[in-house]
């Protein structure tokens, strides 16, 4: 079975079009699905019987299924999800100031293995397909009644390392006649896979970039984020000012301050030291507690010491509000399983 939320719209077209059925009939079919949220072939009336039965016996509309839904004391939900396959992944929903925002996963696992990251630690199963992407957010929606237009591709993978279904992904769910979520409303975080970040600023899209650094030495990067060795800090840098130059768009830095790891005053003046004069802003995360982690996570945090000598230095930060860390929902938190204990 085809599994029309994989398609953008040409590639639906195409795909009609190689099966006889006119090109018309694809923007028909994208409005069935995502301005009036029907996803019974034998609903969408205004196709033909013949096409009607054609895509029934050869398509499906990809829902998931929800295995588990959790709510925080904050209001954070996070949803256990099944795919098609059995495999399951996390999606999260959570509530800023500013509005609701879905955190959906990319991968099955994750093969970064952060040391502090509870998706890399059952390994890597499998790429989501940009169908599964899109999925994650209309079975949210459905779920709850509600039509989320904020979205962080943050959850379990690492999207640049599924770059291709990413980027079809992020054409179906910008597009007015798909999901219709403005370019700004959609942000990616990567750990720093280098080519992509070249590939991805070439395209120059509206789409908010996030770079998880959380060390500036490379010998202890390469120890907290093996990803590293491949793709050094000064790599990422120059890849991320390539990015700023040709979109001109801010970038954000992502740095989960671990106490006594990487948070010391030396640290931040490192930290300002890489980012002087550049477009961008850090995002502090105080680091969220893993089953198998090994860090001293009682340990106190130099939070606002950090952040004290990043903002002498010109350098804009804020602190990520912690949401959802009594449900495991919290960045790094999220598993392709349940977890025992929550
Ligand atoms: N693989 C991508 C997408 C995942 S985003 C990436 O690495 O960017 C999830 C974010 O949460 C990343 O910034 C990740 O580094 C961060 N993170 C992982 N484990 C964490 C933890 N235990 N505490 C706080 N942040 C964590």
């Amino acid at each position: 079975m085809i599994d029309l939320l994989n398609f953008t719209l040409e590639q639906l077209t195409d795909y009609l079009l190689e099966n006889n059925i006119s090109k018309f009939k694809s923007k028909q079919v994208f409005d069935w699905i995502y301005k009036k949220n029907i996803y019974r072939f034998d609903e969408m009336t205004n196709l033909s019987k013949d096409d009607r039965a054609f895509l029934n016996e050869h398509c499906t509309i990809g829902l998931l299924m929800v295995k588990d839904q959790m709510t925080s004391k904050d209001g954070t939900k996070k949803f256990l999800l099944e795919l098609k396959d059995g495999q399951l992944i996390e999606t999260v929903l959570m509530e800023y100031t500013y509005g609701l925002s879905i955190c959906i996963s990319s991968q099955v696992g994750c093969k970064m293995g952060c040391e502090f990251c509870a998706s890399t630690k059952l390994g890597f199963e499998r790429n989501l397909t940009a169908g599964e992407m899109i999925a994650q957010i209309m079975t949210v929606n459905q779920t709850l009644g509600m039509s989320i237009d904020r979205v962080v591709v943050m959850g379990i993978g690492e999207p640049f390392d599924n770059f291709e279904h990413f980027i079809n992904f992020i054409k179906i769910a910008n597009d007015h006649h798909g999901l219709d979520i403005g370019g700004r409303k959609l942000t990616v975080s990567t750990c720093g896979i280098v080519p992509k970040i070249y590939e991805f600023a070439d395209m120059k899209l509206q789409v908010n970039l996030s770079i998880s650094l959380h060390e500036t030495d490379d010998a202890k990067r390469n120890e907290l984020m093996p990803v590293n060795r491949k793709y050094p800090v000064s790599d990422i840098i120059e890849a991320c000012r390539y990015y700023i130059e040709k979109t001109n768009r801010r970038i954000s830095f992502e740095y989960a301050l671990i106490g006594g790891e990487n948070d010391s005053d030396s640290s931040a003046k490192n930290l300002s030291v890489l980012l002087k004069g550049m477009l961008c802003y850090v995002n502090v995360i105080p680091v969220n507690k893993i089953a198998e982690g090994k860090f001293n996570y009682d340990k106190k945090k130099n939070i606002e010491g950090f952040c004290g000598i990043l903002r002498k230095n010109g350098i804009m930060v804020t602190v990520r509000r912690e949401l959802g860390s009594d449900i495991n929902a919290s960045c790094g938190q999220l598993r392709r399983s349940h977890i025992d204990g929550v």
